[in-house]
C-alpha cells in the first residue's frame, strides 16, 4: 500500500476527504434535527474571584448528545454549525435556556456567552440576543458575551457596531481566547472590551516557562491600564492560581474550579455553597 503510485494515493486521499465531508453532512443533518427539537443543552463552568476563590459568575458552553452519534464535541459542532448556517438558531436555542436556568441563581452572579464570528456579521444578533432577554426577563447587565479575535477580523465595522448596541443596552463583552488568534493589540483602541479572558496555553505554561510568565503579566499591567477586567481560563493546578494572585489576576476559570456542568447540577451547587455560606456566618 505504501509503495503505491502518486496517483494511487491521490485516490487514497480523495476517498478521506469524501468520508470526511460525508461526517460532516450527517453532523449537519442531526445537528438541524437536535436543534428544531431544542436537544442542544446549556451547560455552566463557573468562573471565580480567584483571592477569594468565590463564584461570581458562569460561562455558558453548549452540549449535544445525538441519539445515534453520541456526545459531540462543540470543537465540532460548533464550526459545522457556522459553516452551514445553523448557528444562529442553535445559539438563540442554547441562550433561550441558559438564561431561564440563570434566572433562579444568585442576582449578583453574571453570566457570560460566546457569540461565534459569523453572528459579528449579522446585524440581527443584537436584536436576537435583546428578543430573548427580554422574553426570559433576565437583566441585559448580567450578561456578559465573549467574542474572539477571529470574530472580530473578517469585518471589523460591523463587529464593532453589533458590540458596541449590546453595550448601550448593559451587555458586558469579553475578548476571549486572548493571545491565540492572528491578534493585533490596534483593535483594543478600537473596540472597548469590559474584560479579556487569557487563554489557557498561557495558563498551562505559567509554572515552567519564563516567556509564558511574562507574558502574562504583560496582559495583566495592559488590562489595567486600559481599565479592563481579566480572567485567566484553563486554571487546573492549585499552583497556576497562586501564582496567578501572585501576578495580581484577578478572575479565574477551569477544572480548578469546576467543571462545566448542566442546569440542575449547578443550582444544585449553588445551594450548597449558600448553605455552606450560611453554616459558615452562624458559626
Ligand atoms: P471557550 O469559549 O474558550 O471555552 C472554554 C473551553 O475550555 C471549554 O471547552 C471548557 O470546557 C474548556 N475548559 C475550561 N476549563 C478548562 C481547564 O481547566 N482545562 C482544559 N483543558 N479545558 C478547560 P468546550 O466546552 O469544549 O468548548 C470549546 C469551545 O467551543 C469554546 O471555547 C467556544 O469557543 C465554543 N463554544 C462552546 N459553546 C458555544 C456556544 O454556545 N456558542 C458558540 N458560538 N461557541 C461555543
Ligand atoms: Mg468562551
Ligand atoms: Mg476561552
Ligand atoms: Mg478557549
Amino acid at each position: 500500500q505504501a509503495k503505491r503510485s502518486g496517483r494511487g494515493r491521490v485516490v487514497v486521499y480523495t476517498r478521506e476527504m469524501e468520508e470526511a465531508a460525508k461526517r460532516v453532512t450527517r453532523i449537519e443533518q442531526a445537528l438541524r434535527r437536535a436543534v428544531s427539537a431544542g436537544e442542544v443543552e446549556p451547560h455552566f463552568q463557573p468562573i471565580v474571584d480567584l483571592k477569594t476563590r468565590r463564584t461570581v459568575g458562569f460561562e455558558t458552553l453548549a452540549r449535544w448528545t445525538d441519539r445515534d452519534l453520541g456526545p459531540v464535541s462543540p470543537v465540532v459542532f460548533i464550526p459545522i454549525a457556522e459553516e452551514r448556517g445553523i448557528i444562529g438558531q442553535m445559539s438563540q436555542l442554547v441562550l433561550r435556556k441558559a438564561t431561564e436556568a440563570a434566572r433562579d441563581w444568585p442576582e449578583d452572579l453574571f453570566l457570560s456567552f460566546n457569540l461565534s464570528p459569523s453572528q459579528l456579521v449579522d446585524q440581527n444578533t443584537g436584536l436576537h440576543i435583546l428578543a430573548i432577554l427580554e422574553r426570559t426577563g433576565f437583566d441585559p447587565r448580567r450578561l456578559e458575551i465573549e467574542i474572539t479575535e477571529t470574530g472580530l477580523m473578517s469585518d471589523p465595522a460591523s463587529a464593532e457596531k453589533i458590540v458596541q448596541d449590546l453595550r448601550r443596552c448593559g451587555i458586558r463583552v469579553s475578548l476571549d481566547d486572548f493571545g491565540t488568534g492572528q491578534s493585533s493589540l490596534g483593535r483594543l483602541r478600537e473596540f472597548h472590551f469590559d474584560k479579556l479572558k487569557i487563554d489557557r496555553t498561557f495558563v498551562a505554561s505559567i509554572l515552567d516557562d519564563r516567556p509564558a510568565e511574562h507574558i502574562i503579566r504583560a496582559i495583566l499591567a495592559m488590562c489595567e491600564g486600559l481599565g479592563m477586567d481579566v480572567v485567566a481560563e484553563g486554571i487546573e493546578e492549585e499552583a497556576q492560581a497562586e501564582r496567578l494572585v501572585q501576578f495580581g489576576c484577578a478572575g479565574g476559570q477551569g477544572f480548578l474550579f469546576g467543571r462545566p456542568a448542566n442546569a440542575d447540577a449547578t443550582l444544585g451547587y449553588l445551594r450548597d455553597s449558600f448553605r455552606g455560606a450560611q453554616r459558615a456566618r452562624a458559626v
